[in-house]
């Protein structure tokens, strides 16, 4: 078999890996040989055209995935089984998320070793980018308690399908819509139903196609992403203690609690386990985004752990959006990191506000790249930690983004998985 063959035949997995390790050699190299510009011009560009052609399928997908999924469940009682199942399981995994970041980030204390005299030139450097968040944050702010569920009703279905940081309300859509279908007599629907299957079908193979240039398109992300780096050397070993803590804080839950979790819940191996999240973890890594990412997530949940289309269609789309477990334990690293350089003593009170706020922000934040960002701000200021200390780890924000998205993405499918076995409807066998 010549070389090119054996590539071919190889799991989709491991070109990815490969694709990844080339394009970080590939940065590496055109940083010292000065070929910066021609990889910001020449491979860069192949990059976005991955990261677009994902986005491009995810509202489609969204919205398809869960008429299917809801609609399936034709009887209520199981739907909003299911339903509350899902939800009061994310919330618990979030806010485990969480204390983990709080307790690493108070164990560890990285705010008491950041250089002093580094402070004013991040905040100089960073200070534009942060007026324009804060701008957001206001306005979220000022708005009524009750603004998120406002928010989350489309006045229009079409431009809410205009905006991918509004997939909360194409969600609400998909779920009024097909609670609707399941109400209504079963002979009026079938048309629509074998519809949806068939669409279902063609976004599927169209997932695959674009699956098949991933390798292509993370090379180009990762070499993009070390060039863009390359600059800020000095940033990162100021910032080293944060991002250790970070860092730290999502590997943990990574490579110990949800497999705990699956394990003690699922009966899944480990091993299987990391095998068939692995090609969504590489792509959720490069892209930085949960929604981008929900194509491959769902993919192989169904395929490899298999969990029910019915249930992941139902309980991965909503968890790209309210489950961020990698977001909310890094904004809880993040507040209270600001808070120590600052030299703030939070109190008790301070750091259970920290906890909550951390978790209801991670359910706002939109499954795009730095997509908590503002949310982090609201966190801040609603408990008196100045939002300036932002400046200090915007620049590092991106390498944390992108593992926090692949705990993210995890966090999701190992819900998927326990729901499934829960209703006794998981197919996994060792
Ligand atoms: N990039 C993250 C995601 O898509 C969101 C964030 O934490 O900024 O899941």
């Amino acid at each position: 078999m010549s070389l090119l063959n054996k590539i071919k035949v190889l799991p989709l997995w491991v070109k990815i890996f490969i694709g990844m390790g080339l394009g970080i050699l590939f940065g590496l190299i055109a940083v010292w040989t000065s070929l910066e510009q021609l990889t910001v011009d020449w491979i860069k560009p192949w990059g976005n055209i991955f990261l677009k052609l994902l986005k491009l399928i995810a509202v489609p997908l969204i919205f398809v995935s869960l008429v299917k999924g809801i609609s399936s469940l034709s009887n209520i009682s199981k739907l909003s089984r299911i339903g509350l199942k899902t939800i009061i399981i994310y919330l618990i995994t979030t806010l485990i998320a969480t204390t983990v970041g709080l307790g690493l980030v108070n164990l560890i204390k990285p705010g008491n070793v950041f250089p002093e005299e580094r402070q004013e030139e991040y905040r100089e450097r960073f200070l534009d980018d942060i007026s324009d968040k804060q701008f957001f944050a206001d306005e979220m702010q000022e708005q009524s308690p009750l603004h998120f569920f406002e928010e989350m009703i489309p006045e229009n279905i079409v431009f809410a399908a205009g905006d991918n940081s509004k997939m909360l309300q194409i969600i609400f859509f998909a779920i009024l819509f097909s609670i609707a279908m399941v109400l209504v007599p079963e002979n009026s629907v079938r048309v629509v139903k074998n519809f949806f299957d068939g669409l279902n079908d063609i976004i599927l193979k169209i997932i695959d196609l674009i699956m098949r240039f991933a390798p292509v398109g993370v090379f180009a992300l990762m070499a993009g992403l070390v060039v863009d780096f390359s600059g800020d050397s000095e940033l990162f070993s100021a910032l080293g203690m944060y991002m250790l803590t970070a860092v730290l804080g999502l590997l943990l839950l990574i490579t110990i609690f949800y497999p705990t979790l699956i394990r003690l819940f699922t009966g899944i191996r480990w091993r299987d386990f990391y095998k068939g999240i692995l090609p969504a973890q590489l792509v959720a890594f490069s892209t930085s985004s949960s929604a981008a990412t929900l194509p491959v997530t769902l993919k192989q949940v169904i395929n490899e752990f298999k969990v029910p289309k019915t249930i992941a269609n139902f309980v991965l789309p909503v968890g790209v959006t309210i489950n961020m477990d990698g977001t909310s334990c890094y904004q809880a690293v993040a507040a209270v990191f600001i808070a120590q350089v600052f030299g703030m003593d939070l109190t008790v009170s301070q750091q259970l506000s920290i906890v909550l706020l951390a978790t209801v922000a991670s359910i706002g934040s939109p499954g795009v790249p730095g997509g908590s960002i503002v949310m982090l701000i609201i966190v801040l200021t609603s408990v008196g930690i100045p939002v300036e200390g932002l400046a200090l780890i915007l620049g590092v924000d991106r390498p944390i983004d992108m593992l926090r998205t692949v705990v993210n993405i995890t966090g999701d499918a190992t819900v998927a998985s326990i729901v499934a076995k829960s209703e006794g409807d998981l197919g996994y066998e060792a």
